[in-house]
């Protein structure tokens, strides 16, 4: 039932930090998943780009190592040979010229060129400026960019700006890899594939809409990185508003990037700003056994938040005083990524009040597994009279789908032969970036200004109390963390 794989396009993709730890996680054993798929030509090349000295030979051993070590299934030695018969190795300087006429010489006149900057931001200008002094920035060329796009909207900005030198909008892939998950796409077909969710999905019958992205895990080696960032900007300003705006969005005229799109930062656009009091912030605390947030970041004075739960408010006819309650955190109960769509009561229960209250959810979970779970309310089976209770529709993809669907690639693989394809669908355009900054600086300047300290909160927990009280003031609860 999985849709036919359909190779792309002859492509050179070079992959500046080829040997960093993202390309050896992430982008290389996919690229040997989308080989092994069939979705990759003959004529495809991989270069990787990298400040360390290596030669081609060496290079294919180390991105067979990282295969054998980051691919689901050992890879057979077979195909992996010629996989890595398609890979090569530049090295090169991005702030030098080391390196960069032998690139320019790799490039092939007629391929598509995809340049995927998996290195720090403060290295983008140096790069898109290298590609285009060196030739290599032609109307066929592509740049791919990683998070995180900016600290703030001036720094973001300043980013655009120096891509936009050499590299028009249309050629630059920012990428946040949440839009790459099926059941995310998935979330389009649902809503707008089918006629029976979409009259309902509005401030008339939904009564509120939460977003939940919980980590089991700590900062653990990201420490230093993470304490100057925290979970609004490293998760909140990009992934959760992404997933919001996904919900959120008028029905695009068609399914094309700009389109999708532009109804993506109207809605960014009409986020109100959230009132101090519907934002917690927390921090986990040591246990008995493992030390906590301060001593993971080893700053035991640090503000930063490891979790956030808020209230947030779109201001448009569609969504007007709906709330979305929205968090993500580290350290809690179970890893999971969900979507909970809550509708209203019925206006009036026939049953009477003895029937108790009932509301249809539509959960569209993430992570780990995805699939969509849909409740209604049905007659308790049995002779007890009219009592009504809430069985789940399920949907898991992997049932519904049987086995083949254990083989839909993952984001960075889908995300990276849309790269090839031209497809900038799921991938964030610039003013999209920017305006979710402008939404995310002013809260985090308040926190600044009013020395605000988080709440710790128990390692394996839901999070801070306070994120309780966020929607029990309400009336609502937030749904149960479990995977
Ligand atoms: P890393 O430190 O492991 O690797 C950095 C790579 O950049 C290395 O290959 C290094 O040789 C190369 N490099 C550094 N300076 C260079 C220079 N002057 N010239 C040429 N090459 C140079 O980093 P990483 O974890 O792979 O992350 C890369 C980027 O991706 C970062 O922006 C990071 O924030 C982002 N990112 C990483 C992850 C992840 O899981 N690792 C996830 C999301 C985003």
């Amino acid at each position: 039932m999985v849709s036919r794989v359909i190779p792309v396009d002859p492509f050179d993709l070079v992959i500046f930090g080829g040997t960093g730890d993202l390309a050896r996680r992430k982008i290389l054993p996919g690229l040997y998943r989308r080989y092994l798929a069939g979705q990759m030509p003959e004529e495809a090349r991989i270069i990787g780009a990298a400040r360390t000295e290596h030669d081609d030979a060496e290079y294919r051993g180390i991105v067979g190592d990282a295969i054998r070590e980051f691919n689901d299934t050992p890879p057979q030695d077979g195909p992996l040979e010629d996989f890595l018969d398609r890979v090569g190795y530049v090295m090169i300087d991005a702030r030098g010229d080391e390196g960069w006429d032998d690139l320019a010489s790799r490039v092939r006149e007629g391929a598509i060129r995809a340049f995927y900057f998996s290195v720090g931001p403060s290295l983008f200008g140096d790069l898109a400026e290298r590609l285009h002094r060196y030739g290599m920035a032609n109307d066929a060329a592509r740049i791919v960019v990683e998070k995180p796009f900016g600290h703030d909207l001036a720094s973001a900005r300043a980013l655009n700006d120096v891509l936009a030198q050499h590299f028009e909008e249309g050629q630059i892939y920012r990428i946040d890899h949440y839009l790459g998950k099926e059941t995310v796409q998935n979330l389009m077909a649902v809503r707008f594939g089918n006629m029976l969710f979409e009259p309902l999905w509005n401030a008339q019958y939904v009564d509120h809409i939460q977003i939940t992205v919980a980590e089991t895990v700590g900062v653990g080696g990201r420490g230093d990185y993470y304490d100057k960032s925290g979970a609004m900007r490293d998760m909140v300003q990009n992934h959760l508003m992404q997933l919001l705006c996904l919900i959120a969005m008028e029905p695009p005229a068609k399914y094309d990037p700009d389109a999708v799109r532009d109804e993506k930062l109207k809605v960014i656009r009409a986020l109100e700003p959230v009132q101090p009091h519907h934002i917690v912030r927390g921090q986990y605390a040591a246990t008995p056994t493992e030390g906590g947030y301060r001593d993971d970041v080893e700053a035991p004075r640090s503000r930063t938040e490891s979790f956030i739960a808020m209230k947030m408010h779109v201001s448009n006819w569609r969504w007007a005083g709906t709330p979305f309650y929205v968090r993500t955190g580290k350290r809690l109960r179970a890893r999971t990524s969900e979507i909970a769509v809550v509708f209203k009561d019925t206006p009036h229960s026939i049953f009477g009040p003895e029937a108790g209250g009932h509301r249809n959810v539509l959960a569209i979970q993430l992570q780990p597994n995805e699939g969509m779970t849909l409740s209604v309310t049905i007659k308790e089976p049995g002779p007890g009279g009219m009592r009504l209770i809430d069985v789940p529709l399920d949907m898991s993809f992997a049932e519904a789908l049987g086995p083949e669907a254990e083989e839909v690639p993952d984001a960075y693989e889908r995300l990276i032969m849309d790269v090839i394809r031209g497809n900038q669908t799921l991938f964030m355009r610039g003013d999209e970036v920017e305006a979710a900054w402008a939404w995310t600086d002013p809260i985090i300047a308040g926190w600044e200004a009013r020395n605000d300290v988080p709440k710790p909160y128990d390692a394996g927990s839901s999070g801070p109390e306070d994120a309780t009280a966020l929607t029990a003031r309400d009336g609502r609860s937030w749904r149960e963390i479990k995977s």
